[in-house]
């Protein structure tokens, strides 16, 4: 599973699985907060384009 920042489009995808990381960790891309993440399901591309163009997020 991988997992998405909502804001700028960043995935995580390290090796560590991101449930584990702490929280205090944040995007390396745009510096978002942890919980601007969300999981993603890579079965189910078009839901992500689905989710940034969501302008109301
Ligand atoms: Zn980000």
């Amino acid at each position: 599973m991988k997992t998405i920042c909502i804001p700028c489009g960043y995935i995580y995808d390290g090796n560590e699985p991101f449930q584990s990381l702490p929280k205090t960790w944040c995007c390396p891309d745009c510096g978002g907060s942890i919980m601007s993440f969300a999981e993603i399901d890579e079965s189910l591309p078009k839901k992500v384009h689905d989710i940034l163009d969501d302008p109301t997020l």
